[in-house]
């Protein structure tokens, strides 16, 4: 086949809209598969951050699904990835003018089911308005799943898009979609995807499961997350229905764009730097302190680092749990968060009782969050489980040494530093606990105290590559293998 058309859907889209990796990896894979021979367009809903960064984006025209028996009206407008990918988003201001992408601190919100049901059937309709017919559909998580289920149904006859397969990366697993099923009705959908083998799931309708059930691939976005999503510990209670699915599901490690994670071209930090002249990251440090007003004195001890979404899956709680002991042994902490009102409230307590060694920033903030990767000595990733994790890829690049759980893809990108060979280039623990937290962190700590052997492992943690390159060939071969797929379910 000559070049191959594929339109990525997906709820977030890095730069213009964000709250985690999935918006990273369909920011930059796209630019990478468009030079492989390849058609890419994307696709996402018009949220209030993309109305706001693309607002001088062209308007294509109005797309109108009939959902449940009523006309929704969409407006799409057209705008480029780095000025290179053609990217649609469709505005809708009763359902995306928000102010989150997906619901408040308090939780979801309650027309989410309306809103992505709404999405997919867009993307359909987008096809048609620009004449664009891909031959694969690259879905991202629940918010895209019914773009398989519709191509399995009511477009599986469709003189345009009967052949056209459908890819599902998973990006986490814990994020279904869950809706009640007396909403069945508004996804237009045949009777049957009622039942176990379509959309249900323990009496309610879940998204993913449908995508899982109808996607001619599936992929998620490291090797080892995709055989722990198979086990009961793992699997989110899907580990079944991906245990059916186990001969199209692959594991794809993100890539990394470096062009905006690289303190040699950063433009947030204060000095740039080089695994050959580090001078730059002391400045950083120095700048990172002052920003956040945590005494000069940590000039000279470690500071350690985090930025994450605050959600259980991140191991606060063993943060929690042991940052007395943590901060008893004269290091600096700093976290950059947001998320579930627990964890603001449990991290703010923090912060308050220690006002010299720990400096709690909560919301989002991109150049915060490049300052800490730069001005931090090592960044904590103790999560429960990982699917990729892009954090402690970042913090390799900046010399930020990782102290990572051995899970998903925290454990294939880190290597555990070795004393007897200095191999390695970060450290690891296996026990999902803040005793194996600190006893790790007291090696970090013993070694960084020995600066000659730290700054060896800085530069050689600098020196690692996790380019798109790789990751975007095995995409390209995965559309391949989708297009040759039989339909999964009649
Ligand atoms: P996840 O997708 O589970 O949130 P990843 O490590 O894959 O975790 O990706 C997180 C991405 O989101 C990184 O680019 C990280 O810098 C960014 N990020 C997370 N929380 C924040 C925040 N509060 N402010 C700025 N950036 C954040």
């Amino acid at each position: 086949m000559s070049e191959l058309r594929v339109l990525v859907v997906s709820p977030e889209v890095t730069p213009f809209a964000k709250t985690g990796g999935m918006a990273d990896v369909c920011g930059s894979l796209p630019l990478y598969l468009r030079s492989l021979d390849c058609d890419i367009r994307v696709f996402l809903p018009g949220h209030r951050s993309v109305q706001q960064i693309a607002s001088r984006a062209r308007i294509l025209g109005n797309v109108e699904p009939i959902i449940c028996g009523l006309p929704v009206r969409g407006t799409i407008r057209n705008t480029r990835l780095e000025k290179k990918v053609t990217t649609y988003f469709v505005e809708n201001d009763a359902l995306f003018d928000r102010e989150y992408l997906y619901g408040t601190p308090e939780g979801d919100y309650p027309d989410n089911l309306q809103r992505f049901t709404f999405f997919a059937r867009s993307a359909f309709e987008l096809c048609a308005l620009v004449d664009f017919w891909p031959h694969v559909f690259h879905c991202h998580d629940w918010q895209s799943g019914l773009i398989p289920v519709y191509l399995r149904t009511m477009f599986a006859d469709h003189p345009e898009l009967s052949h056209s397969a459908s890819v599902l990366t998973i990006h986490n697993l814990a994020y279904q979609g869950l809706f009640p099923m007396d909403l069945f009705p508004l996804l237009d959908i045949p009777e049957q995807w009622r039942d176990v083998r379509g959309l249900e799931f323990w009496g309610k309708l879940n998204f993913l499961k449908g995508a899982i059930q109808s996607a001619n691939v599936i992929n998620t976005v490291s090797e080892n997350y995709s055989r722990e999503i198979q086990t009961e510990e793992l699997g989110c209670g899907l580990d079944g229905v991906l245990r059916d699915r186990r001969d199209d599901l692959f594991g794809i490690l993100n890539g990394t764009d470096y062009t905006e994670w690289d303190p040699r071209t950063d433009p947030y930090i204060a000095a740039h730097y080089t695994s050959e002249n580090l001078e730059g990251k002391v400045s950083c440090k120095r700048d990172l302190l002052e920003t956040l007003g945590l005494p000069e004195e940590l000039m000279t001890r470690p500071v350690v680092g985090m930025i994450t979404r605050l959600a259980a899956q991140k191991g606060l709680d063993i943060v929690a749990e042991c940052i007395d002991e943590m901060l008893a042994l004269e290091v600096g902490f700093v976290l950059l968060g947001t998320g579930d009102q627990k964890y603001h409230e449990m991290f703010q307590r923090i912060g308050a009782r220690f006002p010299q060694k720990a400096a709690i920033r909560l919301g989002f903030d991109n150049e915060l969050a490049h300052k800490i990767e730069a001005g931090s000595d090592i960044f904590l990733m103790p999560s429960r489980y990982e699917p990729c994790g892009l954090n402690q890829i970042y913090s390799l690049r900046y010399g930020t040494i990782p102290l990572v759980r051995a899970t998903g893809g925290l454990d294939d990108t880190i290597r555990d530093y070795d004393p007897a060979t200095g191999s390695g280039n970060g450290f690891k623990f296996e026990a999902y606990s803040a005793r194996a937290l600190m006893q790790r962190m007291i090696s970090v700590l013993e070694l960084y105290r020995n600066r000659a052997a730290w700054t060896d492992l800085m530069r050689r943690a600098m020196r690692e590559e996790f380019t798109w390159a790789r990751s975007a060939s095995k995409y390209m071969d995965l559309y391949r293998l989708a297009l040759q797929q039989p339909r999964h379910r009649a």
